[in-house]
């Protein structure tokens, strides 16, 4: 059996982040182990399943508050990969500056409805901690028959 990893055992985070790490031509540090729903790389320390992109800033020596659930560890614009822990590629940021999100809001013109990606057409909001920036729009829509369905 595995012996128990410590979040005060640097090293051996290090070790095993390494072990399941791939290292793209371009440098991005794929992760090779277990994912959560959204697609981010996940490893059990002290009986619990860390984010790999919250443990390798903070083995970086990136200033970084691993035990504050407020602060995240977050892509870079020049990186979308979200099971690349490439330290160089994150920083540390709170909820409100995704910019990660944003810039894949950016990468096309029009919502999946059709309707464009103007900012006066858009609607941000925050769901499971999330980001999402949807249709103004059909939001308003969709949140109208929400509370119409919930009214009777
Ligand atoms: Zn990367
Ligand atoms: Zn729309």
């Amino acid at each position: 059996m595995r012996r128990r990893l410590l979040l005060s055992d640097i090293e051996g985070i290090r070790d095993r982040l390494y072990k399941k790490r791939y290292v793209t031509h371009d440098d991005h540090w794929i992760w090779l182990g277990a994912e959560n729903l959204q697609g981010y790389g996940l490893m059990t320390v002290e009986g619990k399943q860390l984010l790999v992109t919250r443990l390798s800033l903070y083995i970086s020596g990136i200033e970084f508050d691993i035990f504050n659930n407020n602060i995240w560890a977050l892509h870079k614009n020049s990186c979308h990969k979200r099971l690349c822990f490439n330290p160089a590629h994150l920083y540390s940021g709170n909820r409100g500056n995704n910019m990660s999100d944003y810039s894949i809001y950016k990468q096309t013109e029009l919502f999946p409805c059709g309707h464009p990606k103007d900012p006066k057409y858009t609607v941000v909001t925050m769901s499971n901690g999330y980001i999402r920036y949807r249709c103004r729009e059909c939001y308003a829509l969709y949140m109208k028959s929400w509370h119409e369905k919930n009214k009777s």
